[in-house]
């Protein structure tokens, strides 16, 4: 039975009785009957409106589709109903019966999934659908009483709904399959689609790809326009509708984020719906109102953990009262990701404790350094930082950052000096690379960094340390002239900046006699350099000191005889003062 508002035409609820008025709209109701000829509702009465059968008694309906079936005519049904013994009669109703129990576990199937979406017709559109087709052939009922409610469903209505429910409830696995349901020739089926492509979950949870100006046409003409409207808001459709809040929380909660009610979003922090506190907590991120996120941010998956920590990152927003959970993250994520990106969330604000405090949990991690060389912190940072590194033989210039570094107001220039003495021969050649960076970076003639590269040219230590420092020393001399002697010119005026006389001697000596030393790259040729540079003055300056002149001149010989030695040595011996 079922009862239709002869004014508005809407149809009653099942509880409806005779003589009850519209609930829609108050006026008067009539109760209507399928027709057992052509399936089709209309008013109770004598003959159908539509093919003019004549009306049988409701109890009747099943058995005279039956007759039908098998081959009566439309004259001949209702004589036969009353001829027939009563027990045929209702053996055709009970076969009749299981046709419509066939068909009725689908059509309550299809109220079950409406319950979950936003229209509510879909048991009724579908029992439109089949009841006009009972009773199947034998083989037709035999598939459909054992077909699945699922999305396997062989109603191509319900396969669609079920996956319509699927991505309300948030999974969106197969979402690629089913975009095309907003283009369905079925107006609910593209409504609902609709709706459902561009609720919260679609637009925060997931990167949906589905066409924005497909959606808004859609959603345009959509039979819920209250639920359409803020979705049409969030995707920007123009002229920007006005929206209220409906009572449904999913779209309700869309109009929290568009409202930007970070309150109410607080309030979400703790839901039991994992995406809803995601969004919630990405959202605040999103509204500058992240302080509180933090046990949220613990319970999210790593991807969740990971987009929400992107999003500080991205939007550059240092959140000094979530610390404490992002070191939570750093020490304990499984997830080398989300740690390296907690790790970048707390260099962000350039805290020094925090900033070192990471530095002790990075164990030579590459990104994690990089994280906090990239965030630019204060100098005295950078110093502590870069000593712990050295201590612990882990400062490396193929680090990422520490190039930014060695520029003005970073790291301090004594960095290097300050630490050189008590590093390792591996470390210091580090240094003394970015101590090549810092020269160049601050552009400062003669500053004692430079200094002390150039003495490391004549050190005593291990051959690669001279060689590092000879190539360090030689890259900015080119990079500021072309043809300036490597390390300088062997003058007064130099060797008063760098050494003493006697001093300059003896390095020159001690390399001379070091034939690998004078093997490494650049070393050869910029020391024969080096060396045809003296002035005049110099070994004018350098006859006062008979004893190192005598220690190159002995040292000569072991340097390679393609350099200038002997012949720098023949200038000495001819200044050699004599006795
Ligand atoms: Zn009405
Ligand atoms: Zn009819």
């Amino acid at each position: 039975m079922r009862a239709i508002c002869e004014t508005c035409a809407q149809p009653q609820p099942l509880d409806w009785r005779a003589g009850d008025l519209c609930v829609h709209c108050g006026l008067a109701v009539r109760e209507e009957a399928r027709c057992y000829w052509c399936a089709k509702w209309g008013p109770l009465a004598k003959f159908c409106r539509k093919c003019g059968a004549a009306a049988v008694a409701r109890e009747h309906y099943g058995p005279a589709r039956m007759l039908k079936h098998m081959g009566a005519s439309v004259f001949e049904i209702p004589n036969l109903l009353a001829e027939l013994d009563p027990e045929l009669i209702s053996t055709q109703q009970s076969i009749y019966g299981a046709h419509a129990a066939a068909a009725n576990r689908h059509i309550e199937y299809a109220r079950q999934l409406g319950e979950s979406l936003y229209q509510k017709h879909w048991a009724a559109e579908l029992e439109e659908e089949l009841i006009p087709q009972l009773p199947w052939p034998d083989e037709k009922l035999a598939f459909y009483s054992n077909a699945p409610l699922s999305e396997a469903s062989p109603f191509p209505l319900l396969s669609a709904l079920a996956h319509l429910v699927r991505i309300q409830r948030g999974d969106f696995t197969e979402l690629r399959h089913y975009a095309h349901l907003i283009h369905s020739a079925n107006g609910g089926i593209a409504a609902e689609a609709a709706l459902q492509f561009s609720g919260w979950r679609a637009l925060y949870c997931v990167y949906i790809e589905i066409n924005r100006h497909d959606l808004i046409a859609v959603l345009q003409v959509s039979p819920l326009p209250a639920h359409a409207a803020p979705r049409l808001a969030a995707l920007g459709a123009e002229p920007r509708p006005e929206y209220f809040s409906t009572g449904d929380p999913d779209t309700d909660f869309l109009i929290l984020i568009l409202d930007q009610n970070t309150r109410a979003l607080e309030s979400f922090l703790d839901d039991n719906d994992p995406q809803r506190r995601y969004v919630a907590a990405t959202q605040l991120v999103r509204f500058q109102q992240a302080d509180g996120i933090g046990p949220a941010l613990l319970r999210a998956n790593h991807d969740q953990q990971l987009q929400i920590l992107r999003d500080i990152i991205r939007y550059k927003s240092p959140i000094p009262a979530l610390h404490d959970t992002f070191f939570a993250l750093v020490e304990n994520s499984p997830e080398r990701r989300v740690r390296d990106a907690a790790a970048q969330a707390i260099a962000l604000a350039r805290l020094h404790t925090d900033s070192l405090r990471l530095i002790g949990l990075a164990n030579g991690n590459h990104d994690m350094i990089h994280s906090l060389l990239r965030a630019k912190p204060a100098p005295e940072t950078y110093m502590e930082m870069g000593r712990r590194l050295v201590h612990s033989g882990r400062f490396r210039m193929d680090q990422w950052g520490w190039d930014d570094a060695a520029k003005p107001d970073s790291m301090p220039v004594t960095f290097v000096e300050d630490n050189f003495p008590h590093s390792t021969p591996a470390t210091r050649i580090e240094l003394l690379r970015f101590a090549e960076k810092q020269i160049e970076a601050h552009g400062v003639a003669r500053s004692p960094l430079e200094r002390l590269l150039i003495r490391q040219c004549f050190a005593n230590g291990p051959v690669e340390l001279i060689g590092a420092a000879w190539a360090c020393i030689h890259r900015i001399q080119m990079h500021r002239e072309v043809g300036l002697t490597v390390p300088c010119d062997l003058s007064l005026e130099n060797i008063g900046w760098c050494w003493s006389v006697p001093e300059i001697l003896t390095a020159i000596a001690a390399l001379m006699a070091n034939p690998d030393a004078v093997e490494q790259t650049f070393v050869r040729d910029d020391f024969d350099r080096f060396l045809r540079s003296a002035e005049p003055e110099f070994f004018a300056a350098a006859a006062a000191y008979p004893d190192e002149c005598r220690r190159v001149i002995n040292a000569a010989p072991l340097a390679d005889p393609y350099i200038y030695a002997l012949r720098f040595a023949a200038e000495l011996d001819h200044h050699y003062p004599v006795e």
